[in-house]
């Protein structure tokens, strides 16, 4: 039981059960990446029981999925204050298709036969109740929208092909990370993939082997030479893919190496990209063979200030639900990269699932419910935030 000496009004009406009912009715509704249509029906009808329109865009037809990204909006009590955003991602990592649930000690798991979903159905659920709560307290408040995208868990590919013209606030929170309530990022990694074709020239053993020049020493030897790992402590580097191959007489003509760099910094992310090209350049040319190098971009990184009004505002919040905030900064990447890129002020904060993508998968009632009051807490406190600034 979460012990509720809040002084927000709002997170005070979250009703611990009926938020416990609400996440396992959602997590128990199958939404793998792509096919969310199960997930946008539950909202098509639980959102304008909560008084909000809903729009969706044509996102999918990018990738072939079942339904666009949700943008729901709710009016506020006060139509002056700016519009707050709460986001998530409709899709889970794998089905969940026939879920147990089971709750032990306080925490929720599955069976153990599927995920729980907690990625990201807790947010989901949360904000249904928050917003409830909200209605309920009968307290102040401006514009809520939703911004629930689908496709996201493969790489944020909802969240790209958005159509951000139908998103009318410009800040908002996203609940999405294994920190306990109160975790708050405001720091996140640019990120890019390297793609590196690499040249020899291929021959047979027993028939032309005086022609062979193997495409595999030259990746190894630039390999060898390539800065890989944590390269300082903002930076990462890796190499996770080498492709090529065809039969055990041939020796190797070509063979694709590719990798991505993560920093915090722009800078340092381009710099190390260019030792990685480098480094294989440089060894295909002391042997004779080329490489073409390709940069793919995955995300932009952000960066909010700790005195912007999302943060002073949740720090507030957190305190009014008697939850202590802490910042924190993370090289994993998120839809927040991508909706920041498109010109949305927004920050990640923790909602305490833990061994995501697993059949371990868990949540925490306590952090399920503080989830849910931060939420409204969040809705409150950013309404008493911008009145005093009027
Ligand atoms: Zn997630």
């Amino acid at each position: 039981m979460v012990n509720s000496q809040s002084t927000s009004i709002a997170a005070a009406k979250v009703d611990e059960k009926r938020l416990t009912d609400l996440f396992l009715e959602l997590a128990k509704i199958n939404g793998p990446s792509t096919k969310e249509q199960l997930v946008a029906d539950y909202l098509i009808k639980a959102l304008p029981e909560l008084g909000f329109t809903l729009e969706f865009d044509d996102a999918h037809k990018n990738f072939d999925g079942e339904v666009g990204n949700l943008i729901a909006w709710r009016e506020g009590t006060d139509s002056s204050i700016p519009p707050l955003f709460f986001s998530t991602h409709m899709d889970t990592v794998l089905p969940t298709e026939g879920l147990k649930p089971v709750i032990k000690d306080g925490v929720i798991h599955s069976d153990g036969t599927t995920i729980l979903g907690a990625d990201d159905r807790a947010a989901l659920a949360s904000y249904l109740e928050a917003v409830r709560a909200v209605i309920e307290s009968g307290v102040p408040h401006g514009p809520i929208e939703f911004v629930l995208t689908v496709n996201e868990q493969p790489g944020l590919v909802g969240a790209r092909y958005m159509d951000y013209t139908k998103v009318k606030s410009e800040a908002g929170y996203i609940f999405d990370s294994s920190g306990d309530v109160g975790q708050i990022i405001l720091k996140g990694p640019y990120s890019s993939r390297i793609w590196m074709e690499v040249e020899g020239n291929a021959a047979h053993i027993a028939l032309n082997a005086e022609e062979g020049n193997s495409a595999f020493l030259i990746a190894a030897k630039g390999l060898l030479n390539m800065n890989l790992g944590e390269i300082d402590e903002e930076t990462l580097a890796n190499i996770g893919i080498l492709k090529g191959g065809e039969l055990t007489s041939i020796i190797p003509g070509s063979v694709t190496v590719a990798g991505e760099v993560r920093s915090f910094s722009k800078e340092k992310l381009d710099k190390q990209l260019k030792q990685m090209e480098e480094a294989m350049q440089e060894a295909a040319s002391a042997s004779g063979g080329k490489v073409n190098v390709k940069i793919e971009k995955k995300y932009s990184g952000f960066d909010i200030p700790t005195d912007h009004v999302l943060t002073t505002t949740v720090k507030a919040a957190s305190h009014n639900i008697d939850v202590k905030p802490y910042t924190t900064e993370t090289l994993g990447g998120a839809d927040t990269n991508v909706l920041n890129e498109n010109g949305l002020t927004c920050i990640t904060l923790g909602n305490g699932f833990q061994n995501i993508h697993s059949f371990r998968e868990c949540i925490s009632v306590d952090n399920l419910v503080n989830t849910g009051r931060l939420t409204a807490g969040l809705i409150e406190q950013w309404y008493e935030a911008h009145k005093q600034a009027k």
